[in-house]
This record gives structure tokens, sequence and C-alpha cells, in this order.
């Protein structure tokens, strides 16, 4: 397997082409208003090449906001598992999403095993698409480390100026250049062009907060007692969004839900979020985290400190999206920023 192969810009439009007769494909299309969603499409006409993070990130292919786990009928005495999953390739997948995807990965891999979700994630393909520049000022993928490529996908594309340079990175990957048979090997020029880019890349991406990486979890698990709660307790709305959109948010909840005859019925699982009042309810009604400003620190604690723990690595992507959709404006960057300061 030849790491980097190339494809030339005006073969673009066969590569989907021929892509998407064999496979089911989906990729960023624009929404208007400056908004995208991961789409199927069959033309690379449809496709957004320069896109900001789309609303959604494709964790809605992984771990679907809602699935069947398992259906059963009362009176046969029956409970049989259901294992939801599809075939598709999903393409122009930035990094800090293949970093999202990545905590995902990681954290349904973990014991006990979730077959649900590793039986999809088996048949997804990714194709990465390497971003050479800022989205917008949501972004602070620089800081996160997921601004540049770090593996999890199958194959990745960097723009040159006549021709896309493709690394292959597993047997899949091999088998998408084979079937679509439209790559040539990259010279020592492409190669050199590359190395340009990311050169270029290295100006441009810059620290996006006051903080270094390294200093963050710290910094977090100094902030229980910080006014910086109190200031989104009074802000936050409590509508979930942040959570929603967040590629590496995994929370669910799991629900029977039984049929008119009352005899069959379904057990779903569907996305939960710990903005939500009821979530950190048990019984008794007694709740662990009652006040907005709890649920924010907590929100934030997932991504900055418990898996540092647990995983070694912070779970934000810099990916922006919490920021960009919270109507309250509650923003990353200047929630970090304050703590920062505060610290000072
Ligand atoms: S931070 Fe914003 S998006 Fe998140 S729950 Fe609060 S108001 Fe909604
Ligand atoms: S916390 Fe916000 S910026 Fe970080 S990964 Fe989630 S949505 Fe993206």
């Amino acid at each position: 397997m030849k790491q980097f192969k190339i494809l030339e810009k005006k073969d673009f439009p066969q590569f989907i082409k021929r892509l998407s007769k064999k496979h089911k494909v989906v990729a960023p299309v624009s929404r208007g208003n400056k908004s995208y969603a991961f789409t199927q499409v069959d033309s690379s006409d449809q496709i957004a090449m320069k896109y900001i993070p789309t609303i959604l990130p494709p964790k809605k292919y992984f771990m679907p906001q809602r699935e069947t786990l398992a259906q059963y009928n009362k009176s046969k005495k029956t409970f049989q598992t259901v294992l939801e999953f599809e075939e598709l390739v999903i393409f122009g997948v930035h990094t800090c999403d293949l970093a999202g995807i990545q905590c995902l990965n990681i954290v349904f891999s973990d014991t006990p095993k979730d077959i649900n979700y590793i039986a999809r994630k088996n048949r997804i393909l990714i194709i990465g698409l390497e971003c050479n520049d800022y989205c917008d000022e949501y972004a602070s993928c620089k800081v996160m480390d997921s601004h540049h490529p770090n593996g999890g996908y199958d194959l990745f594309f960097t723009e040159l100026k006549e021709s896309f340079i493709v690394h292959v990175n597993t047997l899949e990957g091999e088998g998408i250049i084979e079937l679509t048979g439209l790559f040539k090997e990259a010279t020592s020029n492409h190669l050199k062009e590359r190395e340009g880019v990311i050169a270029a890349k290295k100006k441009i991406f810059k620290d996006e907060v006051d903080v270094h990486y390294k200093d963050l979890k710290p910094m977090f698990d100094k902030s229980a007692g910080s006014k910086v709660w109190e200031d989104l307790e009074k802000r936050c709305l409590s509508c979930g969004n942040c959570t929603n959109v967040c590629p590496t948010c995994y929370c669910f909840d799991i629900i029977d839900e039984i049929n008119l005859d009352l005899d069959t019925g379904y057990r779903i699982r569907q996305w939960d979020s710990c903005q939500n009042e009821d979530f950190a309810k048990v019984a008794g009604g007694e709740s662990f985290r009652e006040e907005r400003g709890q649920r924010q620190r907590h929100r934030y604690m997932r991504k900055f400190s418990y898996p540092v723990e647990r995983y070694a690595r912070h779970f934000c992507t810099g990916c922006g999206r919490c920021s960009r959709t919270c109507m309250a404006k509650i923003n990353l960057k200047e929630t970090i920023n304050a703590l920062a300061k505060e610290n000072r």
C-alpha cells in the first residue's frame, strides 16, 4: 500500500459519481445561511468543500439520536435484541470531527463494549478533508491539537493547487482507490507542495485561548467555587443544544415503549443531556446538579478534566459548535479565558 496518492481536481466529480454508485455517500451540504449538514450525495456539485462545522457532527451516524435496542412480546415471552446499522461512506470529515469520532470510539469500546455502536462503526468508511484555514472565530482546534490529522480515517484529502493529495490509511481506503480507478502515485513535487500547506497552517493556527493545553485540566480542577459558573447560572437556558451538537457528548437514556396492544413493544436508546433538569435526578427527587451553573460546570468538567483522568485526552475538539449554537451566547473560549483571568 503506497501511502500517498493523487486525485486531479478535474477528476473529483467522477470520483464522487463512481463512489456513490457503489456506496451510500454522505458529505457536507449547504443548507443556506452559513449552515451545513452531512447529507446523502451522488454528485460533487452538491458538496460544500469549504464549510464551517455542520449543524450536527458525524456523530449522528455512529450514535443516532434514537435507535431501537430490542423488541419484546409479553404473551410470547420473547425479548430480541436489535442491531441497527448501514454501510456508509462519510466524505469530507474535518480533523476536529475525526477527533470527535475517536473519542466516541474510545468510550464505546471501553468495558462493557457497546456492540450496537461497534456494529455501526465497523460499517462506516471515513474520508477526511484538511482545513487549510480556520472555519470561523468560534474554532479552538489548535489549542485542542485537532487542527491536523491524528488518524481515525480511511483516506485523507489535502487540497493542493491542481489536485488533492490523499493519504491512504487503511485497506478499506485502498479499496476505494481501486474501486474508483482515478488515482495516481504522488511525486516528490506533490509531497513538497503538501509540506508547504502544512508549513502555511503553522502560521495560521495559533492557540485560541489564554491557557496552554496542559494547564486546562489543573485550571478546571480548581474551578469549583468560581464566579464564572455564577455568571453562566444566570445566562444558561438549559436547552441542551450545546450537548446535542457536541461531537464528543454521548450521554443517552433508555426507555421502553409499549404498543397500543399493551403486549408488544420496543426498547429505545435516545440522546440525553446533562443540561436537562432531570438528568441528575435520583429516586426520591433529589438532584445532584439542581442549578444551571452546576450543570454548566459539569459539562466543562466532562470535556477538560474527567476524560483526561480516564482516557488521557480532552473531550473537546475545539469545533466551536456549542458556542455557535448557544442562544444565550455562552462561548467556550470566553469561559476558558474568564477562568484563566481568575487564576492570574
Ligand atoms: S449553554 Fe447555551 S446551548 Fe447549552 S444549555 Fe445553556 S443556553 Fe442551551
Ligand atoms: S465542547 Fe464545544 S467546542 Fe468542544 S467539542 Fe463540544 S461542541 Fe465542540
